[in-house]
């Protein structure tokens, strides 16, 4: 690999995945399996696992927009059990949609000199899209699996695909393809 490389799970949380959830992303579950087979293949690899997680407050200002999710403290705002964070990998909690904004997400990436970052997880077209806008503006080499990450509609989904490959040269990839860059 060029750069060292970071996966990021963003979002991951039952209270996005699980059926029934609050604010429920159904696509969220198809991609589960995906995302395991790579963040298992990072670990034995050596590369970093990054969970990027929503932590709200309950009065958070968000809850004007959204309903009340991913309350810090409550099962909602827990990653979904098969790909739960394990020993080593770092978990960033999240206020906003760009998992860098007031984070020490910048931080954690460079102190570990990586310059190369897989993204995963929810929603294609909003936490994934912010962070990976500002992860690309930071000279991050920014690459998605379209087959690891999930939006509410297919619509959404391509569109924010397509946006991120077009304007902030994005590379938009599949599973195997990130498997084999680690
Ligand atoms: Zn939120």
């Amino acid at each position: 690999m060029a750069a060292r490389t970071a996966v990021l799970v963003i979002d991951m949380l039952k209270d996005f995945i699980e059926e029934g959830a609050v604010l429920e992303v159904p696509k969220g579950r198809e991609i589960i399996p995906n995302i395991k087979r790579l963040t298992d293949e990072a670990r034995s690899k050596g590369a970093l696992v990054i969970y990027v997680c929503d932590s709200h407050d309950p009065n958070d200002p968000e809850f004007s927009k959204w309903p009340p999710h991913a309350v810090e403290g409550t099962s909602g705002a827990e990653v979904v059990d098969p790909i739960k964070p394990q020993k080593g990998d770092v978990v960033v909690k999240k206020l906003k949609y760009d998992g860098f904004l007031g984070t020490t997400l910048d931080l954690i990436l460079r102190s570990r000199k990586i310059g190369a970052v897989i993204l995963t997880g929810v929603l294609t077209n909003i936490c994934v899209l912010y962070t990976a806008s500002t992860a690309s503006m930071l000279g991050y080499d920014v690459a998605i699996p379209r087959d690891c990450v999930a939006s509410t509609s297919d619509e959404e989904h391509e569109w924010a695909l397509h946006h991120m490959k077009d304007i902030l040269g994005i590379k938009i990839i599949n599973l195997r393809e990130a498997l084999a860059s680690l």
